[in-house]
């Protein structure tokens, strides 16, 4: 039986790992959960799990059953809680600290907020080291790319072929793209996400995010990383071995086989919401065009670039897609925001987390004031 402490449990990924526990009662119990604001949501989740601890990150609580408060509260309970595995649901930038909590701890980290991995990736993997526990990924290509690697050893694999579904508009055409609006890109073909990924799918900022996220777990370099266009969404990730072969993990996208694999590591549990045919599906490959996704070709030259350029790539695309949901940026005007910022140049090595703070308040400054242009 592990026991699990989920972040972020109001949102997509965290209610669906509440179900991945619903449906797998005899392996998993809800030790604590966290919210960031939504307390209702919160109270509601811990009928079903009484003993679990309970943290509201982002107001103060009003119910006396919740325990923790605040960011020190979270800190505390992540701390103090018993538990296996933290779930780390946390949304953007906010979900670095509390991954560093699960491994300083001695919890193994499911991790599905990637900012932890683009802002700190080497600072994030060294303390897992050091604490002898596993980044088990659960975003769904680098689930897949670790079931495989893992399997195969990291030696005998030479590259990657993570998967994209293009996003709600990769049929539009691109000169129609200046017009769009936020609910319009909140419509997304295959995947049922939050509001900011499914933007950042739109744009292929999501797919920048988890190249980089690729190459820092997996110690991939740029040109050992390759995107394609995969609509159907049924292939979430190959990987290229020595002699050329390419393996790929298929199954229905369902996030809970992403998860469930991620709490169940390294044992494989039954389970069917995702069995799927080959005969019932037709499956399309094809490279996605730069014209179309400038925000994937820039997280290339951030990778590049370092370790400064890929959190304020994370960063400056935050600050752009909250002007483009408040409705005052095009959204072709998201990969210019993103562009200029990462002009100045950062630093190609972010030593320490005051380092990594700085480089990301540097660029959301820096984001800001491009922005103003556009206002
Ligand atoms: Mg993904």
């Amino acid at each position: 039986m592990k026991r699990i402490l989920i972040i972020g449990v109001t949102g997509s990924i965290g209610r669906q790992t509440l179900d991945v526990a619903a449906r797998h009662q005899d392996d998993f119990i809800i030790a604590g959960m966290s919210a960031h604001r939504d307390e209702a949501g919160l109270l509601a989740a811990a009928v079903l799990h009484p003993h679990a601890s309970l943290c509201l990150s982002g107001i103060a609580p009003v119910s006396p059953s919740v325990q923790y408060s605040g960011t020190e509260g979270l800190r505390n309970m992540i701390e103090r809680t018993e538990a296996d595995i933290v779930v780390n649901a946390a949304a953007g930038a906010a979900g670095l600290l509390p991954s560093l909590y699960a491994l300083g701890s001695g919890k193994h980290l499911a991790l599905a907020n990637k900012e932890t991995i683009v802002m700190a990736g080497r600072l994030v993997l060294e303390a897992a080291s050091k604490a002898g526990k596993n980044i088990l990924p659960v975003d769904s290509e680098h689930s897949a790319i670790f079931n495989m690697v893992e399997r195969f050893g990291r030696r005998s694999v030479r590259g990657v072929i993570i998967t994209a579904s293009g996003g709600a508009f990769r049929d539009l055409p691109v000169e129609r793209l200046q017009h769009v609006s936020p609910r319009d890109a909140l419509a997304h073909p295959t995947w049922n996400m939050g509001a900011k990924i499914t933007v950042d799918s739109a744009s292929m900022a999501n797919k920048g995010l988890e190249v980089i996220e690729a190459a820092r777990l997996f110690s991939f370099s740029s040109t050992e990383i390759q995107v394609v266009i995969h609509p159907e969404s049924r292939v979430h990730s190959f990987i290229r071995t020595l002699d050329g072969s390419l393996y790929a993990q298929m199954s229905r996208p369902d996030m809970r086989i992403p998860i469930l694999n991620a709490l169940s590591w390294p044992e494989v549990v039954e389970e069917s919401v995702a069995d799927m045919d080959p005969s019932d599906i037709q499956l399309h490959f094809s490279k996605p065009s730069p014209e179309r996704y400038p925000l994937l070709v820039l997280a290339y030259q951030a990778l590049d670039s370092g370790e400064g350029a890929t959190a304020a790539y994370n960063a400056a695309n935050e600050v752009a897609v909250q002007a483009f949901m408040d409705g005052y940026l095009r959204f072709t005007d998201i990969p210019a925001v993103v562009e200029k910022t990462l002009e100045p140049g950062y630093p190609s090595r972010l030593e320490n987390l005051e380092a990594v703070a700085a480089a990301d308040h540097l660029a959301r400054v820096e984001a800001e004031c491009i922005l103003k242009e556009y206002r």
